[in-house]
């Protein structure tokens, strides 16, 4: 089998032999590489055009503070050399037919405009497009070319045309000695035999211009979580400064709003999204981190902290300790702008106190909660499952069977599943996989 080429004899592997895994975040390239390194073979369909999900633009992780990519990076290479995992990137799953041992699965690989095999990543393309649009793995706060790849750790390191903003002028096709560059290429739909398969499709954030009065979309120094995370990140648009959006001035006042999107039954989102919380305090504590001498007051606004996780309670003890952050429960009313200054002035109640507060803020940081991918209510339906009444992947015996949803043969691992963080993420990607292989190993009869 060749690594990552997607001309081998994907339609007629043996379904005993082989696994499905949808999604390529940090659960599915778990579950990929546990059950290749067991001896099965392993089809790692990922939508976008590098595997990592979001893990990958993230900055650091919490409780430990350890470098996100330093983390991800070994684990990358490892999927794409395994000989064992085929990588479909920039290629969606359209059906599935069949039962354990024998499922059929249609795939759509999306034409990419550059040929995976010929492709060595070496970016002398790039310069030669005219067309610069918004990046999205840097939340649209930075560009890239319409021939692109999101990050620089972009797994497979192949180049991806975007079709949508490409001009077709052809500057990239003569600029690239290796003639890699099709633009006539075209979409194909394959089909492929397993005999297991694992979903593993993540989450996306809750969108936070939902809460009008929150300021996002409307007032400059209001962002989300994410752009915050691309913002300090080294790799990210600012080379890591952060900086507000208005001026690019370091904000010396930074306030972040947990639960926007999170246990509020009128927007539709009752549960708890989990990693809200601690993604909140290591972003705060990254903030004086980095720009200690500048940013001398980081507040956050909290309804509960739920820091439930191993180190996490010291983690948010340490965060008030040694870093100074601020605490207060209450959950943030109207905001305004200042027209002048462009700083952000919040209402909010101290819950504990029972006090109204004014407070000004250069940088608000809103904490979106994790809601189902877009598109997993038709995968699930694809497979003969219901998504539960929370959208996620619902599974069969939470007590005793954690990652076996109600279709035999068919896991699921990460946020698929819910909201959880990386090492929860992982374990069930381990858990998925072990329940993957004893399917295969008994010939689909479980
Ligand atoms: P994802 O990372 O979402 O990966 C899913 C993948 O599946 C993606 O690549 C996606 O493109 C792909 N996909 C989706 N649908 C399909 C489909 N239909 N077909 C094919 N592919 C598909 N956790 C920590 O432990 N520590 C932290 O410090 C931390 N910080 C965070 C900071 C922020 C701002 C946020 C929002 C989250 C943070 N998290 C943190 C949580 C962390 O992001 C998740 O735990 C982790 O990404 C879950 O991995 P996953 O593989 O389940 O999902
Ligand atoms: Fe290099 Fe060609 Fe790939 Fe562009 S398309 S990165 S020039 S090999
Ligand atoms: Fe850019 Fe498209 Fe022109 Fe290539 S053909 S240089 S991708 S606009």
């Amino acid at each position: 089998m060749t690594v990552s080429g997607e001309k081998t004899s994907l339609q007629s592997m043996n379904p005993l032999e082989t696994a499905l895994v949808i999604g390529g975040g940090v659960a599915g390239m778990q579950a990929a590489l546990d059950i290749a390194d067991q001896g099965y073979k392993v089809v790692l369909v990922e939508k976008t055009p590098s595997i990592g999900g979001v893990m990958a633009m993230l900055d650091k992780t919490f409780p430990t503070l350890d470098c996100s990519a330093c983390i991800l990076t070994p684990r990358l290479s490892e999927v794409s050399r395994h000989p064992n995992i085929e990588l479909l990137t920039y290629s969606e799953v359209t059906g599935i037919t069949g039962k354990a041992g024998d499922f059929r699965v249609k795939v759509l690989k999306k034409a990419r405009g550059v040929l995976i095999d010929k492709c060595s990543g070496c970016g002398e393309c790039v310069p030669h497009c005219p067309i610069q649009v918004r990046n999205e793995f840097d939340q649209n706060l930075g560009y890239r070319k319409a021939i692109y790849i999101g990050f620089p750790q972009s797994t497979p390191l192949v180049y991806t045309i975007d079709k949508e903003n490409c001009i077709k002028c052809e500057l990239c096709v003569k600029s690239c000695d290796r003639e890699a560059i099709d633009l006539t290429m075209e979409d194909e739909m394959i089909e492929i035999p397993v005999g297991s398969i694992v979903i593993a499709t993540g989450y996306e954030l809750f969108d936070v211009s939902v809460y009008h009065r929150l300021g996002y979309g409307r007032f400059k120094n209001v962002i989300n979580a994410l752009e915050y995370e691309r913002l300090i990140n080294a790799s990210g648009p600012t080379g890591g400064k952060l900086m507000r959006l208005s001026d690019g001035k370091i904000p010396r006042s930074i306030g972040f709003v947990q639960c926007v999107g999170a246990r509020d039954v009128q927007k539709g989102v009752p549960y708890c999204s989990r990693v809200c919380c601690m993604y909140g305090i290591k972003n705060a504590v990254m903030a004086k981190e980095l720009h200690h001498d500048i940013v001398k007051n980081v507040t956050i606004y909290y309804a509960d902290i739920r820091a439930y996780g191993k180190g996490f309670e010291e983690f948010f003890n340490m965060s008030k300790e040694r870093f100074g952050i601020k605490f207060i429960r209450g959950r943030v009313g109207e905001l305004e702008e200042d027209n002048a200054t462009k700083n952000i002035v919040i209402w909010a109640e101290n819950t504990e106190t029972g006090e109204f507060l004014k407070q000004e803020h250069e940088l608000l940081v809103l904490c979106p909660g994790i809601l189902p991918p877009k598109g997993l209510k038709d995968l699930a339906e694809n497979l003969g499952l219901e998504v539960s009444i929370d959208g996620f992947i619902p599974i069969s015996y939470p007590a005793s069977n954690p990652v076996d949803t109600d279709v035999p043969g068919v896991y699921v691992a990460g946020c698929a599943e819910s909201a959880k963080d990386i090492p929860d993420s992982v374990a069930a990607g381990s858990a998925a996989a072990m329940r993957a292989s004893i399917t295969l190993a008994r010939g689909g009869d479980i």
